[in-house]
């Protein structure tokens, strides 16, 4: 049986069908009983549970969204408590999933011909290929759209990828990785399929970490990377079809950050029922109270904003505007509350074992990736001002 969350306070989770209902309740149970209690000594260690990815594509979590694999009729909403449920277990594997799931699988389904969907994207959902997404690199970062460095150049049925990528999540231990280049022919950005045993192809795992430690982050170097034409993904034309992934796993995100928000708050509220000063428990004292209302507060209307844009995906009607503004305010709400439940938390709020540090810490990361909270403000300014500020 589905048991509703209490801190969804508004009941949101009452838009979703029993069929959805169901899958999130045996996703719910298996974060619970499987990765819950391993999260924070993966964390501790910098490793990634790579043992969870096969469970994971087993519930669906890799499935859901794309007409080759959906198990059954879903909407974008439950998608988004998808990504909610497993960050509010761990954003590490939220963030393992919005990269396989999202980033990968996404551009290959957005930007890919019907032969590439066909062949990688049912091989993505069951979790036998793992993917990584290469857009970010030392040099480009928020100014990607124009100041990619790696370069495609064609040679008769090949292209041969040169430059290095930064930050590239699940890349330590991926098949394959979709690298965005710039084409020296007509400098625009065309995407490609780059299976990771390619020759040329390295990646390193970026070490000392703070933010995320379990997700596998990589600096990755292409010397004369040949990929044939074939994996070229064959609808992504410039930088917008980059841009058309990347509206759909800003969303993501910000549910992710409102899943993130969750399980901060849910360990707060369960350290002040147990915590006990001047004689009673902290949660009886007004001030612990009014901590938790606030993120409780910021926890509501995020998730009313998030289930609006995701809504309105279904409708066909999100925009980059709608998801950038959801992915910098709920990031930046997420970024309040997890500081809030962890100062409720007190000196063991800095622990491991209390979970509420890891949420703490790892709200920093997304806070600043898919676009900062700047680049995705600039994003609405764009919208509401018809000017770009950042170009
Ligand atoms: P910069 O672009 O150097 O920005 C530094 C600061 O300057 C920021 O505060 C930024 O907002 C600000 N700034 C820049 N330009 C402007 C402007 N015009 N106006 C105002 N402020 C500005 N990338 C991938 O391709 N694939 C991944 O899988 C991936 N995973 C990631 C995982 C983690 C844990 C992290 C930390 C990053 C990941 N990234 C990934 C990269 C991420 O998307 C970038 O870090 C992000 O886009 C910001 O780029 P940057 O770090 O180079 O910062």
């Amino acid at each position: 049986t589905f048991e509703p969350l209490a801190s969804d306070f508004y009941a949101y989770e009452s838009l979703l069908t029993e069929q959805e209902k169901e899958a999130l309740g045996n996703l719910r149970a298996w974060l619970e009983r499987d990765v819950r209690p391993i999260v924070g000594d993966y964390w501790d260690r910098a490793e990634f549970p790579v043992q969870i990815v096969k469970p994971l594509a087993d519930l669906g979590a890799f499935s859901f969204g794309w007409d080759e694999t959906r198990p059954f009729e879903n909407s974008a909403v439950f998608r988004g408590f998808v990504a909610l449920e497993c960050a509010r277990v761990d954003a590490g594997v939220a963030t393992f999933v919005g990269v396989q799931n999202g980033l990968a699988t996404g551009s290959i389904s957005v930007c890919g011909s019907a032969e590439q969907r066909a062949e990688w994207i049912p091989r993505l959902a069951s979790g036998e290929v793992i993917g990584a997404f290469g857009l970010t690199e030392p040099e480009s970062g928020s100014d990607s759209a124009q100041g990619l460095r790696t370069t495609a150049e064609r040679d008769g049925d090949n292209w041969v990828l040169n430059g290095s990528k930064r930050w590239i999540g699940n890349a330590t231990f991926s098949d394959i990785t979709v690298i965005w280049a710039k084409d020296v022919a007509d400098s625009q950005v065309k995407g490609f399929i780059v299976p990771t045993s390619t020759p040329g192809y390295t990646a390193t795992k970026i070490e000392g970490k703070i933010s995320l430690r379990s997700v596998q982050n990589a600096d990755i170097t292409l010397e004369n990377v040949v990929v044939p034409e074939s994996l070229r993904l064959q609808n992504a034309n410039s930088f917008k079809d980059t841009a058309s992934v990347l509206r759909l796993t800003r969303a993501e995100v910000a549910w992710a950050a409102v899943g993130t928000s969750i399980g901060a708050y849910e360990a707060a509220v369960k350290y002040a029922g147990e915590r006990v000063q001047f004689g009673k428990t902290i949660g009886s004292h007004q001030l612990i109270q009014d901590l938790l209302v606030k993120c409780l507060g910021n926890i509501t209307a995020s998730l009313g904003m998030v289930v609006r844009v995701s809504e309105m995906l279904d409708r066909g009607e999100q925009r980059d505007e709608h998801s950038a503004l959801a992915k910098a305010y709920t990031t930046s709400r997420m970024r309040e509350t997890v500081a809030w439940a962890r100062e409720s938390v007190g000196g063991n709020g800095i622990v491991l074992e209390y979970d509420v540090a890891r949420f703490f810490a790892d709200a920093e990361a997304l806070y600043s990736y898919e676009g900062t909270r700047e680049m995705n403000t600039l994003i609405v300014g764009r919208k509401i001002t018809g000017r770009a500020a950042f170009v």
